[in-house]
Formats: structure tokens, C-alpha cells, sequence
């Protein structure tokens, strides 16, 4: 034992550096088993990082009691430790350069320069370090039981990988949120410098530490974040604190909100270019301003008024620079802006509040918050109520939902004896709601269905008054969604509440819009089938402003084709459309289907429908929708 005293390196190892290495490495697993971590590639390299560490702490241990209990004439087991050691620590290091270049989502030849430098430095430093043992200029156990450093490529790798890491982090830094790399590059310089100070004083007790410090600041800042490092957002449940606490702590503040229609699906983001954009505009007009993703394709900027006194000149100058970037990448956007509004902060509901406003604005528009807008979303809060509650009691009879109706005229007979219903709400308070206000809310939150029941019931029941009153009442169409035709239920429904009326299932038409997608164009088809089989009539809906697609639509058994109005406007505009729209027309003619213009507002329009073989007529230049009672004024009674 004596022998070893010369040796300065041995005499200032102490096993409890790597023991607390070890420590924190299962502290992290334990972290890990307990929270959740996005498993991306990322975090795999990360992992094995984690092992290595684990593995050369204990190599290091293994090393120095091989050592201190070494029989003298066999030196094997020191070298081998020696070298797991080593080794591992190197794989650490070059995964610290793997690590980087994935993080910031270089491209795949630019990973791949990094994997052959990591590659490279792993070899060269492991081949000298065994080299300089066998050779005698490295590392080496004399027989007298002293140890030799020699030729120190450990520290020269060190450097090596260091230097590579810290370029690539400079060199890409744009590539990450800086808030987040700013506190990894914080504890990587800490480790590089306790490393190099350990050196100073000819220390090794607490190597393997110092390459613990970074991989607890990636736990802690890339992969338990909640920022996404690549944009610098945090998420919609961050935002909505955020809101609440700046609302207790009656903190004003202002909101940007930037939509971009391109990447709003489920599997879509911002491609890189965008990402960078928006990082640098969070980052560089705002004091302290946070930004939150709302959801793909929406980001909202928070920032706090007291800190941003001239948030005035810090919009226009953003909206400026906006305007230039616009100009290069030619992306539809819709910029929301504004003070933080109380009755919105209180009720924490921006998000909703932001989408109302998007839906009501035009894209490539930036629209500042007023008080309007709160009043208009409230509205529309009040009207979603109204409808979960209409949806909820199911009564057919609701007098909340009211149908109107819009007399067709027929050209054969040149009488009224058919209509539209349409559906309008009456509300405590707001009174009379149209369609494009309901329509869309109650479709999205699936209460659809129930009003149409409501609207073919009332229709239904009107009906058999017109028919007992002795009016001519050939049909009456109502319109469905074509959501609601999913429901397997959709058939069984409209039967049930036709047949308690008691009326010939004949005297009902349906009117629905072409559907683009395959299973619902399927469904469309068999429900069309089933019912016609009863007698009810079927009309396609708005041809000509979706896809009209001819093909399709001949598979379905439409009776009636419905040109919407825009069809009407073009035709009476130019002869080539004319000439278009007439040909059309004449050639469902010879197929069967009979066709109905709507939106016929004069003579002129009137004349040209004639012209281009209409068989029904319908318009404000006949009567605008009244309501249904008042189809007594267009429909005749039969000869007595
Ligand atoms: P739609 O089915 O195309 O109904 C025709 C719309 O055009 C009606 O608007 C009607 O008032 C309007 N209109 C009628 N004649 C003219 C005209 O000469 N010129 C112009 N410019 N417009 C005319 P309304 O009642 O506001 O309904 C709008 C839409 O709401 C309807 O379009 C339909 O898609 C939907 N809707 C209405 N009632 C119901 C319903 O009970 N169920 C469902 N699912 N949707 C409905
Ligand atoms: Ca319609
Ligand atoms: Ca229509």
C-alpha cells in the first residue's frame, strides 16, 4: 500500500462522487417513470446518455478498488475498468453532439457531418488511450505498483468534444427557443468549468458529476418542459393560468393572436421557417411577453402593459415587419390584437373569445378587440345555451324553434304548391335569430338533428291544417345536414315523427348538399334509397357552389336540382355562362331530374330561368320566407 502514496491521482480519489452520480442517475429514472416525457428520438439518445454515465461511475469505482486490491504481477482488471470508463464517458460526449444536432433538427446531412465528428472523436481517443497503455506512453501500472498518467488523451478528447458541442450550439442556436437554451448552455459552461478546476487541482473524484449537470437541465428544460422548444409556446392549460393569475393580480396586459389557416389540422405545424419567424417576433418587440400555442396553426402573444408602456409603437412596428415577411411568404393569416378585456379575463375563456372573432373576420386582416366583439360573443354564448337546452328536452314542439317558409312557384301548373322551410329561432331577449348565426354552432356541437326533427314536425302538423283546410299542397322541402345522416338512426327518426303526423310521407321533400368525402357520399346513398322508398322527394341542395361533381350526383336518386343563386348571378352576367348553365340544366332535364332556381329576385332573372328549362322557381321576387301559417296566402284551395 505504501507504493501507491506516490501516486497523486489515487491519492485524491474518493468513491462519492461517483456514488452521488449514481444517485442522481436513479433520481432521474425515478423522475422519468413518474411524469410524463414526450418519447421522441431526442429523448432516447438522452437515455442511453443516462446509462453511459451510470456505467462509468461504476467503471470508476470498480477501477480504484481493482487498483487498491491488485495483486501485483496481474494489472488486467485496472485496465479494463480504466478503459469501460473511459470509454463511456466518451460515449456520453459524443452523444452530447448527437443529442444537439437532433434537437435542433438539422438536416439530415448536416447530422450526418456531426455523427462522423462524434464517431471520430469516440475512435481516436479510445484507440490512443489503449495504444498508449500497450506502448507504454499513456497511461501505464508499473510493476512496482505506482501508476503512470503519461500522455493525457482524456483531457485532449474533453476538449475535443466540447469545442464541437459549443459550435454546433452557437452556430444553430437560432434553431431553439432561447429561453430554454439559455439555461442549457448555463449548465453545460458550469460542468466545462468545475471540469477544468478538478484538472487545476489534480482532482477525479467528481468527473463523472460534471456530466450529470447537463443531463438534468435537458430533463428539467427539453423534455419535461412545457415549452415547445421549437417555437418557444407553451400550451393552452398554461395560457389559461396565465390569464387567471394576471386577472387576480389585476395585471393588464395585451393579446396577439396570430391564426395561420394552412397549419390548422391535426398532423400539420408550422414548418421551420414560420417557427423561427414567430420566435424571433415574440422575443424581440415585447418586454417579459410569454407566447402560448392554442392550437396548431394558432399562437397568442401575452404581454404585460406596465412593462411595454409604448405597446402603441410596438404593435405598428411589429405589424410592419409582419407586412415584409408577409410579402415573402405569402401565407393567409388573420391577426387578432388588443387590450386584455375584464369580462373575457374573468371567465377566462380568450380561447373561445378569439376563435368567435376569427370565424366573423376575413383572412389577411388584423382586427383590433372592441367591446362589440365581447357583445357579439356573448350572443353567441347565449344562443349555444339556448341550443344545448332545445337539444336537451327534445320537445318537438319547442316554440323556441320556428319554421318560415318560402313558396315555390311551378311552372307547369304556375301555382304555388310547393315550399321551403327554413329555420329561424326566437329567443328570450335577442328575439329572432337567422340561420348563418345557429346553424353552424349547432352543427358543430351535434344538436342539429333534434331541430330538424322540431322543424319536420311543425312542418308536418302544418301540412295536415293547409291539407284539411282544402288547400293544394303538393310538398313541402326542409332541409337536413348531412351530419346528421351518420346517425344510423336518421330514418327510423324522420318515419316516426311523418307517420304520428299523419300525413302521406309524399307531402315531405328533403333537401340536402353534395358531400364530398367517399363514406359520406356512401351513406348518402343508402339513406336516399331507403326513404324514397316511402315516397319522400329528394333535393340537391346549393349545385353549383361546392364541388358538383355531375358524376357523383347521378349516382344519387335526386329529384330535384337546386341551382343555387350564384348560378342565377353568373348567367345573367355574361351569354358564355349562360350558355353554360343552360346546357346543364337541359341536361338533367333529359336525365329526369327536374330543376329548381333559387334566388330569383326580378323579371330579368325570372326570364332568364325560363329560358335556361327551369321547372320551379323560388325567390325574394316571389315572396321573401314568411311564416309557415301565412302559406295560406300563396297556396290555392282546391276546386270545391
Ligand atoms: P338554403 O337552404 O340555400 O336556403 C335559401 C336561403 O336563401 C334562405 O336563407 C333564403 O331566405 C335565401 N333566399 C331566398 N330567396 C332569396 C333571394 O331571392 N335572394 C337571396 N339573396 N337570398 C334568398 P336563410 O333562411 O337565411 O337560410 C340560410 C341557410 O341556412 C339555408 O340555405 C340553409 O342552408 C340553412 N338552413 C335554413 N333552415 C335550415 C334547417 O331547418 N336545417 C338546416 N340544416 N339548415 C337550414
Ligand atoms: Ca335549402
Ligand atoms: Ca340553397
Amino acid at each position: 500500500m505504501n507504493a501507491m502514496a506516490n501516486s497523486a491521482y489515487f491519492d485524491n480519489y474518493s468513491p462519492v462522487g461517483d456514488f452521488i452520480s449514481i444517485a442522481l442517475c436513479f433520481v432521474i429514472i425515478a423522475l422519468i417513470q413518474s411524469t410524463y416525457v414526450a418519447r421522441k428520438r431526442s429523448f432516447l439518445i438522452f437515455s442511453g446518455m443516462v446509462l453511459f454515465i451510470v456505467i462509468a461511475a461504476y467503471a470508476d469505482v470498480l477501477y480504484h478498488v481493482f487498483y487498491l486490491n491488485h495483486l501485483h504481477d496481474d494489472h488486467t482488471l485496472i485496465y479494463l475498468f480504466r478503459i469501460i470508463y473511459h470509454s463511456s464517458l466518451f460515449i456520453v460526449l459524443a452523444g452530447y453532439i448527437v443529442y444537439i444536432v437532433e434537437v435542433q433538427q438539422l438536416e439530415v446531412r448536416k447530422k450526418k457531418v456531426a455523427y462522423i465528428l462524434a464517431a471520430v472523436g469516440f475512435l481516436v481517443t479510445n484507440v490512443v488511450d489503449i495504444l498508449g497503455s500497450i506502448m507504454g506512453f499513456g497511461f501505464v501500472v508499473r510493476p512496482s505498483g505506482n501508476t503512470r498518467e503519461g500522455f493525457n488523451i482524456f483531457i485532449l478528447g474533453y476538449l475535443y468534444f466540447v469545442i464541437i458541442v459549443m459550435y454546433y450550439m452557437f452556430r444553430y442556436r437560432s434553431r431553439l427557443f432561447s429561453r430554454v437554451m439559455t439555461g442549457f448552455y448555463s449548465t453545460m459552461a458550469v460542468s466545462f468549468v468545475m471540469l477544468a478546476i478538478q484538472g487545476i487541482f489534480n482532482q477525479s473524484a467528481f468527473t463523472t458529476v460534471t456530466f450529470v449537470f447537463p443531463i438534468i437541465a435537458m430533463l428539467y428544460l427539453i423534455h419535461a418542459s412545457p415549452y415547445d422548444i421549437s417555437l418557444g409556446a407553451v400550451s393552452v392549460s398554461s395560457f389559461e393560468n396565465h390569464i387567471k393569475y394576471n386577472y387576480k393580480t389585476g395585471k393588464d396586459f395585451i393579446i396577439m393572436s396570430l391564426y395561420m389557416r394552412d397549419f390548422d389540422d391535426e398532423n400539420s405545424h408550422f414548418p421551420a421557417e414560420i417557427q423561427a419567424l414567430i420566435r424571433e417576433f415574440s422575443s424581440t418587440y415585447f418586454r417579459g411577453a410569454v407566447l402560448f400555442q392554442l392550437s396548431n396553426g394558432h399562437v397568442v402573444l401575452v404581454a404585460d402593459t406596465n412593462k411595454n408602456p409604448d405597446f402603441e409603437n410596438k404593435v405598428n412596428s411589429l405589424l410592419n415587419n409582419f407586412n415584409k415577411e408577409y410579402e415573402r411568404f405569402r401565407l393567409d393569416y388573420k391577426i387578432i390584437l388588443g387590450k386584455a378585456i375584464d369580462e373575457i379575463s374573468k371567465r377566462n375563456e380568450y380561447v373561445r373569445f378569439l376563435r368567435h372573432i376569427q370565424h366573423g373576420m376575413p383572412e389577411n386582416n388584423v382586427h383590433f378587440i372592441e367591446y362589440d366583439d365581447v357583445a357579439s360573443f356573448n350572443k353567441q354564448k347565449f344562443i349555444l345555451d339556448e341550443l344545448g337546452d332545445i337539444y336537451r328536452r327534445k320537445d318537438l314542439n319547442d316554440p323556441r324553434v320556428e319554421v318560415y317558409c318560402q313558396p315555390v312557384l311551378n311552372i307547369k301548373t304556375q301555382k304555388y304548391d310547393t315550399a321551403e322551410a327554413l329555420m329561424r329561432l326566437n329567443l328570450p331577449d335577442i328575439g329572432m335569430v337567422f340561420p348563418d348565426q345557429f346553424i353552424p354552432l349547432a352543427e358543430e356541437n351535434d344538436f342539429i338533428h333534434v331541430l330538424s326533427l322540431i322543424i319536420l314536425n311543425k312542418t308536418c302538423n302544418m301540412i295536415r291544417k293547409l291539407i284539411v283546410s282544402g288547400y293544394e299542397v303538393k310538398r313541402i322541402s326542409v332541409n337536413i345536414s348531412v351530419l346528421e345522416l351518420r346517425d344510423d338512426d336518421f330514418c327510423n327518426d324522420i318515419g316516426t315523427v311523418i307517420k304520428k303526423s299523419g300525413i302521406p310521407d309524399d307531402k315531405i321533400a328533403i333537401e340536402i348538399t353534395e358531400s364530398q368525402n367517399e363514406s359520406d357520399f356512401l351513406i348518402m346513398k343508402s339513406k336516399i334509397n331507403e326513404l324514397k322508398e316511402h315516397g319522400i322527394t329528394f333535393y340537391l341542395d346549393d349545385f353549383g357552389t361546392g364541388y358538383s361533381n355531375i358524376e357523383r350526383i347521378m349516382e344519387l336518386p335526386f329529384d330535384i336540382i337546386k341551382f343555387d343563386r350564384s348560378l342565377v348571378i353568373a348567367s345573367g352576367s355574361d351569354t358564355k355562362s349562360e350558355q353554360m348553365v343552360g346546357s346543364l340544366a337541359n341536361m338533367f332535364n333529359e336525365l329526369q331530374y327536374s330543376v329548381l332556381y333559387e334566388g330569383v329576385e326580378n323579371d330579368m332573372d325570372e326570364k332568364l330561368c325560363i329560358d335556361m328549362s327551369a321547372s320551379y322557381l323560388q325567390g325574394y321576387k316571389y315572396s321573401r320566407p314568411v311564416p309557415i301559417e301565412r302559406l295560406t296566402d300563396f297556396f290555392e284551395k282546391r276546386d270545391a
